[in-house]
């Protein structure tokens, strides 16, 4: 004997399906993320209780997806926990119908629908988006229980009977509407499937054919996954993004619940953000491909999956960039990602420096743009030094602490064999060498930050030990003047250029005749105007000192034969000891680069035509 009971839900809220249907046309692929998400909890919370109780039917798992094209019918069927009849009325009739009225209510009122990511909470009634009619037949895994049909053609009326079925758990049958016809597709269906719900842990099938990969690896104990395992999950979910470096396993309880894998890329071009790199999920149900709200913008280079069962993801962005639980992931992934890369650092360091020019970009940036990242990884910044080796800022500092007082001199990578170089290694003194043109924004910070360190230039001005402050300005003359001040003068008279300062000291090392230094703040401002590709090299040169080495054999060569001689080789001579070093400090446009050829042949010519 079967008894009938019917009901209706609730009068006032009777039109509420019109604007589930209206709100949500254009994502109405999601009930068949919900229904296959009720099964596979339905599957989960049977696997909790096969725990402690036995029940009937096996535990072979499962949800089958299928459709009968002529007659109409989609069909979601899975073996898991059931529901008696009193389970339907309270779970179905109340909650699930609660639920779907709060959801119904939220996108009323919700002007920008663009602005709302993900779609939860309307749960099981979203099939009435598609369906003219809907029955549930399910029977609880409980012994003794009657198996239940309950069915409903508009979502509010309803009727449940007692039925025969065999087989423990739900099947569900949807009489799809005339607009629905697309779901009675397999290809359809399986291309859905593996959008939402592909680490969904139990096998789903789309007409007997297997449509998931089920593994969340995410979810699973970090200890026991082998580094295989988390590679081809990298490969699984980014097949043509080459090897990743490293990995981060998250897995938080408190206060929240939190789980994924971020994977660090190699990157390709300076900065690359990957485009959607981390999929957003919500207890291994596919939500989006842009978690850009969760995490901070220089975090979006990373790639990799994040699951967080709570997040309230019906909400609009403007929200969740508010919300404290929000805060709290992005403060915690942040700090994560410090923790792996200070512990990398500290546990093997050969390897992190090996990884440097692929991770560097990623860390500065960052460093320059959160607070919190700068403090966490703060100790793991390295710079190239000359030596071809690596050093953090405190190792620098006191590797050079004795020559140097706190001044940290840097170069670009291709001043290594420069004269400034060579001038700083000849008084066993380094560099750090800078490489990317993040590092001048970099150095600024670094400064603000540690007051007590002096970033330079290794061509801004030369370091004290360099020059040799034991040498003799020279003879006193008849006019009071010393050969320095002899020398100033007479490169003062041959050197005209406005602008320029031009001093005269003795360097250590007597084979370089000038060089050019330029003032530590010009040489920021041309870093920076070089990296939004200002040609500049017109306002390097308007300030700039030349400094002319007393000690070169050639400068007080050029002294003795031209001073007071007011000759033009004199003069030629000056402008070309000038010339070279111009050209060590790359200080020269192409007009400069014309001039110096030209004065160079003619000075060339003088020569060979006195012999
Ligand atoms: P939610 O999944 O968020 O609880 P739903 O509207 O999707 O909300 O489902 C409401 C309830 O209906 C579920 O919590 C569950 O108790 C019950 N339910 C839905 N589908 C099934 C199923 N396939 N097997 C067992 N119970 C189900
Ligand atoms: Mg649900």
């Amino acid at each position: 004997m079967t008894t009938q009971e019917k009901g209706k839900i609730s009068v006032e809220t009777e039109n509420i399906f019109p604007i589930i249907k209206k709100w949500l046309y254009s994502e109405k692929d999601i009930f068949i993320r919900e229904l296959v998400s009720n099964a596979c909890d339905a599957v989960s919370k049977l696997k909790k209780v096969s725990l402690s109780e036995e029940f009937e039917g096996g535990t072979d798992y499962r949800i089958d997806l299928s459709f009968d094209k002529d007659k109409r019918i989609l069909v979601f069927e899975d073996n898991g926990i059931g529901m008696t009849s009193e389970e339907v009325k309270k779970y179905i009739n109340q909650i699930a119908f609660s639920g779907a009225t709060d959801f119904a209510k939220h996108y009323q009122n919700n002007e920008n629908k663009a602005e709302i990511i993900g779609h939860f909470g309307l749960g099981f009634y979203s099939c009435f988006m598609v369906s003219q009619r809907v029955t549930i037949e399910t029977k609880s895994y409980k012994k003794g229980e009657k198996a239940v049909l309950w069915e409903s053609e508009s979502g509010t009326d309803f009727s449940i009977s007692s039925i025969e079925k065999d087989t423990r758990g739900t099947k569900i049958s949807l009489y799809l509407d005339s607009e629905s016809g697309e779901y009675l597709d397999k290809w359809k269906l399986k291309d859905l499937i593996k959008k939402y719900c592909d680490f969904l842990p139990v096998p789903i099938f789309v007409d007997t054919e297997k449509a998931n990969r089920e593994k969340p690896l995410w979810s699973e104990e970090p200890s026991k996954i082998k580094p295989e395992e988390y590679k081809d999950f990298y490969s699984y979910l980014f097949p043509f993004s080459g090897e990743s470096l490293f990995h981060i396993h998250l897995n938080v309880d408190f206060p929240f619940r939190l789980q994924g894998i971020l994977y660090f890329p190699k990157l390709t071009h300076e900065l690359e953000a990957s485009k959607n790199g981390i999929k957003l999920f919500c207890n291994h149900v596919f939500v989006s491909d842009n978690a850009n709200e969760l995490i901070p913008q220089f975090l979006t280079i990373l790639k990799g999956t994040i699951d967080i069962p709570d997040l309230p993801l019906n909400v609009s962005r403007s929200y969740l960039q508010n919300d404290p639980l929000v805060k709290k992931i992005s403060g915690h992934i942040i700090k994560k990602v410090g923790d792996r890369l200070i512990e990398d650092f500290k546990k093997n360091r050969e390897e992190f420096q090996k990884n440097w020019s692929d991770i560097s970009i990623f860390v500065k940036y960052g460093m320059l743009t959160d607070e919190k990242f700068f403090d966490a990884v703060k100790d793991a910044l390295i710079f190239k030094n000359s030596e071809a080796g690596f050093y953090t800022l405190n190792e620098y500092v006191e590797k050079n602490k004795e020559k140097n007082n706190s001044k940290v001199y840097y170069a670009n990578e291709t001043e290594m064999s420069s004269v400034y170089m060579n001038l700083l290694k000849s008084q066993g003194l380094e560099a750090i060498l800078v490489d990317s043109k993040i590092d001048s924004h970099l150095i600024q910070h670094l400064e603000m930050k540690n007051p007590d360190l002096k970033f330079q230039r290794v061509d801004a001005e030369l370091a004290d030990q360099i020059v040799d402050k034991e040498a003799s300005p020279g003879v006193v003359d008849a006019n009071n003047q010393t050969e320095t001040d002899r020398l100033l003068a007479f490169f003062k008279t041959t050197v005209h250029r406005e602008g320029i300062e031009i001093k005269a000291e003795a360097l250590k090392s007597p084979d370089v005749p000038a060089v050019i230094l330029m003032p530590e703040f010009m040489r920021r401002m041309s870093e920076m105007n070089s990296m939004m590709n200002k040609d500049d090299s017109m306002n390097l040169l308007k300030n700039h000192t030349l400094l002319i080495n007393s000690n070169s054999q050639l400068v007080k060569s050029a002294l003795r034969e031209f001073e007071g001689v007011n000759s033009e080789k004199g003069k030629k001579l000056a402008q070309l000891i000038y010339d070279l070093a111009l050209i060590q400090a790359k200080a020269m446009n192409e007009h400069d680069i014309a001039e110096y050829t030209k004065r160079t042949t003619s000075f060339l010519e003088e020569i060979l035509s006195k012999n």
